[in-house]
């Protein structure tokens, strides 16, 4: 069993609304993908895939068979329970030590992402709108150095998801019970 699809597995035994996206170097994907993808590695093979919900085992092995080399990604916002912190650069390093007052969140799930940014993902607050945002580097010769905030609508590629450059997303603080 591939290692993407054996973390499939394991999220969605941990409850988390997982989907099937694009491989990273666009291997297996349909010519009508091929034509029409903007975001490599990043773009939802399903559709709906908002209101999806957990995916069942038989679900799972489904989408691998159909898309062998498929990336995972988490569905973020109210509907899933948890929303995401997406740092990249100085800046979004900065940033993010400003609007949590210093805090280092050690609580939160995170990961290295192939571009050198870092991920955090937390539970979404119950009962409140988590529309996402960004706070984007003034700078513009700083590109990609920003604090994103992912909520309602939007989702994250997961480890060990692998991108376009070829570099693999990677945990740090990785979710209690997984890969033991
Ligand atoms: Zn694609």
């Amino acid at each position: 069993m591939n290692n993407i699809l054996r973390a499939a597995h394991q999220y969605a035994s941990l409850s988390l609304h997982i989907i099937p996206v694009c491989s990273g170097d666009h291997s297996g994907m349909s010519s009508n993908h091929l034509a029409t993808c903007r975001s490599p590695g990043k773009q939802p093979l399903i559709k709906n895939w908002k209101k999806h919900g957990v995916p069942n085992s038989q679900q799972i092995d489904d989408w691998f068979r159909r898309w062998p080399t498929a990336n995972i990604g988490l569905v973020m916002g109210v509907g899933s329970g948890l929303v995401a912190l997406d740092i990249d650069g100085e800046f979004g390093g900065d940033t993010l030590i400003k609007i949590s007052n210093g805090d280092n969140l050690s609580d939160a799930w995170q990961f290295s992402t192939p571009g050198g940014g870092m991920r955090y993902i937390f539970t979404a607050p119950k009962g409140r709108e988590c529309r996402k945002f960004s706070i984007i580097d003034p700078n513009p010769n700083h590109a990609h150095s920003e604090l994103a905030f992912l909520g309602d609508g939007s989702f994250s590629v997961l480890p060990p998801s692998k991108h376009t450059s070829g570099g693999i997303y990677t945990w740090i603080n990785a979710p209690k019970f997984l890969f033991h």
